[in-house]
């Protein structure tokens, strides 16, 4: 069995990442698998300098560790996306190869145009797969790159989320084509994941449910490059003392959005550690080391019940 967590540097780690984290972990933990840190570079303009250290550095501080990773290395390295765009391009090759990629010139407001109100879903418009045809295709603009989604039942995803429960998708009529590689000429997150976890032999991703919509391409995309995809666990949101996703705008009221900061007003990690345990079902809330709440996986196993809510104690 291999886990992982993968952080995007793109700040410090937030209560989500780290109620994430620390499923992920736990599961791998209580099954004697490997845990794997990944992280995921994919995006410079976003990248925040000194991030990463930082995530790692309080993963470590909750105490949570893992056995592959940027820091300490392992057979399926390199552990930064940044490094890996040779696998990327192998991947898109074998798809074009296939006759699965295609090259789209369209504009956003093209796109937009072109998809019928009536399709457009919550990750906008669903793609309609205008420029399948070549004949459509604007000389002189630099393409995105398209996968080509199979007709009738093989775009059909079926899954059980080991939190979420059975997952029915349609990704044809959900999103349609989706974009591998973008115009900027940037991997899409889509593509780098799923090459990834199948090329670091991940066999079970836990991770926050804001990702579940994504399980069904995640899944298609592996089968389409011929590999056996994760199986998957979403753990639910971080929530705001008013039952709001937590976000920027809580930071004037609660002591902190971010491990660091809740660090910085005091709080310890045995403290977080079992308010975010509680949230897996494991505990009362009250602080935990992090050898206890894997004890208390052992026994019990994780068991996310609804959102995650911030505790009183933990306002400004
Ligand atoms: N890098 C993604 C994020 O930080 C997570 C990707 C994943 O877990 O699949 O949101
Ligand atoms: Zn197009």
């Amino acid at each position: 069995m291999r886990g992982r967590f993968a952080p995007s540097p793109t700040g410090d780690l937030h209560l989500g990442g780290a109620f994430a984290a620390l499923a992920a972990w736990l599961r791998v933990r209580a099954l004697g698998g490997v845990f794997v840190l990944r992280v995921e570079d994919l995006d410079p303009p976003r990248v925040v300098p000194g991030a990463e250290g930082r995530i790692l550095a309080d993963l470590g501080w909750l105490g949570l560790d893992w056995d592959e990773g940027p820091d300490v290395g392992g057979a399926f390295g390199p552990y930064r996306q940044s490094e890996r765009h040779d696998l990327y391009d192998a991947a898109l090759l074998r798809l074009e190869e296939a006759g699965n990629l295609y090259p789209c010139t369209c504009s956003r407001t093209e796109i937009a145009r072109i998809a019928s109100a009536p399709h457009a879903g919550e990750g906008g418009p669903v793609y309609p797969g205008w420029c399948r045809d070549p004949a459509n295709r604007k000389a002189g603009r630099v393409p995105a790159l398209r996968l080509r989604i199979p007709e009738g039942p093989e775009a059909v995803v079926s899954f059980v989320d080991g939190f979420e429960g059975p997952v029915t998708e349609d990704v044809a009529a959900a999103v349609g084509d989706f974009v591998l590689k973008r115009v900027d000429g940037l991997y899409a997150y889509q593509l780098a994941v799923v090459v990834d976890d199948l090329a670091m032999g991940i066999t079970e991703v836990v991770r926050g449910a804001d990702l579940l919509d994504s399980a069904a391409r995640q899944i298609l995309l592996a089968r389409m490059l011929g590999g056996t995809p994760p199986a998957f666990a979403h753990v639910p949101l971080v929530l705001g003392p008013d039952g709001e996703r937590l976000a920027k705008r809580h930071q004037s009221f609660v002591k902190g959005t971010t491990v660091a900061e809740l660090r910085a007003a005091g709080l310890g990690a045995q403290e977080i550690l079992g308010v975010l345990a509680k949230g897996l079902g494991l505990g009362e809330g009250t602080p935990l080391t992090v050898g206890q709440v894997l004890e208390l996986a052992r026994r019990e196993g994780l068991r996310p019940r609804g959102p995650w809510v911030m505790p009183e104690g933990w306002l400004r």
